[in-house]
């Protein structure tokens, strides 16, 4: 088709969602068919999700430069993929050691708000264990990640989808950075409480956007409460009897 090969020609990095293989395999036989026009040549592109990307599917992702964002929607959504499709296809779903074995970039997300939760923390717990947020064991132990690995997917692995390697992703001089400082160690604690883990100090753009625990008095003044007729700009300590598990947003929203 005419136009199908502009974002090649001119050097626009592009992304597609693409869950099932059956998709991929279509989009790969344009891309393929545009590459012997208009050579990708090194053009930073990729899918998104590819959670039932064959192996051959991952060849060609190989062949024509491209990368594979994946993100945690396996997390939340594990046990219905296994009620439909049965435990021996979720095991690879996505393959995610088989991408980083063939040398595909992989970038580590959430495709938050749509696909999963924005928390990292849950996506991490996701890659190290291979569990669902519910309990259940979707991988072997060879479709897990070891937690460096797992933190470098999130970090210098999608600066290669953003064009940022090189700029972002190490916590070194000459690289840029937004900080934040961890209710705990992640990689001294248990699995279990990976998916706990919470920031109590954030610093965006060299300003603070965050405080709280030992941090607290640091944390920059809350936002008005929205929308200003709403009860808790009047009862402020309404979220007592909301029990624990509401205080964060409760703690947000009053004033
Ligand atoms: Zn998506």
């Amino acid at each position: 088709m005419p136009g199908d090969g502009l974002l090649v020609e001119k050097r626009w990095p592009f992304r597609l969602h693409a869950t099932y293989d059956e998709s991929i395999k279509r989009f790969l036989d344009i891309f393929e068919a545009i590459d012997r026009e208009v050579p990708f040549k090194g053009l930073h592109w990729f899918f998104d999700h590819a959670e039932t990307i064959s192996e051959q599917s991952m060849e060609r992702v190989k062949h024509l430069g491209g990368g594979i964002a994946i993100q945690d929607r396996m997390a939340f959504q594990g046990e219905y993929f296994i009620a439909r499709y049965g435990e021996k296809a979720a095991r690879r779903s996505p393959p995610i050691t088989r991408m980083l074995e063939l040398g595909i970039p992989v970038g580590a997300g959430s495709d938050a708000t749509r696909v999963a939760s924005y928390n990292p923390w849950v996506s991490l717990y996701w890659l190290i264990t291979g569990k669902t947020v519910g309990g259940t064991s979707l991988y072997d132990s060879e479709n897990c990640l070891d937690r460096t690995t797992a933190l470098r997917l999130y970090t210098e692995g999608s600066a290669w989808f953003s064009g940022d390697v090189g700029k972002k992703g190490w916590i070194t001089p000459g690289q840029m950075a937004d900080l934040a400082v961890l209710s705990a160690d992640y990689f001294q604690i248990a699995d279990e409480e990976i998916k706990g883990l919470e920031s109590v100090l954030t610093i965006m753009g060299g300003r603070i956007v965050h405080g709280s625990e030992e941090f607290v008095s640091l944390a920059p003044p809350l936002p008005p409460v929205s929308p200003d007729w709403s009860a808790t700009k009047t009862f402020h300590n309404h979220n007592i009897s909301l029990g624990k598990g509401c205080n964060v947003a409760c703690a947000w929203f009053a004033a």
